[in-house]
């Protein structure tokens, strides 16, 4: 089973690392985890033409794992495909695909009126919970729940199948429930979302930048803890994702190092691991 991150960045637009999202393949069975932005190019530079564009797991509402759900929507419409566009995600996957319809609605009906008999997309939304998904294609996809309070529920993924075992976190701060679901796992791509490197001006919800910094990293991992998580978890490799633009690769990999002695990989966008 193949992992390729396709987007290792986190909300603010980075040239470098496109907004979350990986792509999960075993042969011709492909998941989607998160829609962040710049999802459908890289889908294409990773392979997968529009008329292909997979299922998608949603880990949390927060927009940058969401925000291009409604370009691969309209795009894999736009070529053809009449296939149901599949969306799973946790409760309040429904409410936010049908305002997304909503929202590509007149889109949608100024394309439909110039093409012949022509059927509106059509979307299949599954709300889960803990446990197992989907088995699909000798894939077994399973959800959990993580810690990124105040966004309730958020989950992660875990994915077997071809001999492998493969977690995505989605966002959490370090969490047992992530760390008991990933145990083991030949690979977990862990977010570490640093956020001594934000940015503050007046006015943007933060009395000063160090209250910022303390309200967004509780609920995220933050480079002192993502070793100790991989240590618990004790995964063949630990990969990093959900990086800040100003994160330095270089003191990521020493921060995992200092608790955790696997390998650790940072991740780049289109890297396969
Ligand atoms: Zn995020
Ligand atoms: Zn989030």
């Amino acid at each position: 089973m193949r992992a390729v991150l396709l987007g290792t960045g986190s909300p603010p637009p980075n040239p470098k690392r496109r907004g979350p999202a990986t792509l999960l393949a075993l042969g011709d069975e492909r998941f989607l985890v998160d829609a962040g932005s710049g999802v459908g190019v890289q889908l294409v530079q990773a392979g997968v033409r529009p008329y292909d564009w997979p299922r998608v797991l949603i880990t949390h509402h927060h927009s940058d794992h969401m925000i291009d759900l409604g370009h691969l929507l309209i795009t894999r419409w736009i070529v053809g495909q009449n296939a149901p566009f599949e969306v799973w995600g946790p409760a309040g996957t429904k409410r936010q695909m049908d305002k997304l319809l909503d929202y590509l609605d007149w889109d949608i009906e100024i394309r439909r009126a110039h093409m012949v008999k022509r059927e509106r997309p059509r979307v299949t939304v599954t709300e889960i919970e803990e446990g197992k998904i989907i088995e699909a294609g000798g894939v077994t996809v399973s959800a959990f729940s993580v810690d990124h309070d105040p966004v309730k529920p958020a989950v992660g993924y875990r994915f077997e199948g071809g001999g492998r075992r493969v977690v995505v976190s989605g966002d959490t701060r370090p969490s047992e429930n992530l760390i008991r679901w990933s145990r083991g796992v030949d690979c977990l791509i862990h977010e570490c979302c640093e956020m001594a490197k934000t940015s503050w001006v007046p006015g943007c919800g933060w009395p000063t930048l160090e209250e910022k910094i303390k309200d967004l990293a509780s609920y995220h991992t933050q480079p002192e803890d993502i070793g100790r998580v991989a240590k618990a978890a004790n995964p063949g490799t630990l990969v990093i994702t959900h990086m800040m633009p100003a994160s330095v690769p270089a003191e990521l990999e020493a921060a995992a190092k200092r608790h955790f002695d696997g390998p650790v990989t940072i991740g780049e966008d289109l890297l396969e691991v």
